[in-house]
């Protein structure tokens, strides 16, 4: 008995070691749902994503992990209610948020939108066949785009004073900026229950 009591008590010891100082809430993930274009393109992006999402975990304290990971169409994920969706579709006849009676007006006027959102519905989506080549870096900058308004709960007031990935015109050589990044990771922790079910 005594025996049993003093391993219990080196047990709580060693979790105590292990958490000291660092609790956090999990993980946040960006979930891609593929439902047309290149899936080569997608997995690359996703890797992209990975990388972007390191840096920008790095910048807060919500999460201790950010992951961007591939779905399946047909399928549906349970999400938490900080993770974001975003749909890739063939072309803008293809857009969830118009099916599901939203507007995307703005990028029928103008094919250099890669992607929109739509804050009421919280539906994000990008239009596989805007991105030049099927360039997986745009895509994945296209992605990191999207997921910023959701995440800021900005339409194209986002975009002010903004470079990089999240300007108006948006650059997506190399990587998001560091004002890029800072953005993103203090708009994270927003709860959203994203639909994941088209
Ligand atoms: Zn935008």
């Amino acid at each position: 008995m005594g025996m049993e009591k003093s391993t219990f008590a080196s047990e709580i010891l060693i979790i105590h070691k292990f958490n000291g100082g660092h609790l956090k809430m999990g993980g946040f993930t960006v979930h891609v749902k593929y439902k047309g274009g290149k899936r080569d393109s997608l997995e690359k992006a996703v890797t992209l994503l990975n990388t972007y999402l390191k840096s920008v975990i790095d910048k807060q304290k919500t999460f201790d992990a950010g992951t961007a990971v591939l779905v399946e169409d047909n399928t549906t994920p349970s999400i938490l209610e900080t993770d974001v969706m975003v749909y890739m579709v063939r072309n803008i006849s293809k857009s969830v948020i118009k099916a599901q009676g939203g507007s995307v007006a703005t990028a029928e006027a103008n094919d250099k939108i890669l992607g929109m959102t739509d804050l009421n519905k919280k539906i994000c989506e990008v239009y596989a066949d805007r991105l030049y080549e099927d360039s997986p870096k745009e895509l994945s900058g296209a992605i990191f785009h999207e997921t910023a308004h959701i995440k800021s709960n900005q339409d194209n007031a986002m975009h002010t004073n903004k470079t990089g990935f999240l300007g108006a015109s948006p650059d997506y050589n190399g990587s998001p900026t560091d004002d890029n990044v800072q953005f993103l990771a203090t708009n994270l922790g927003r709860k959203l229950a994203m639909t994941t079910s088209y």
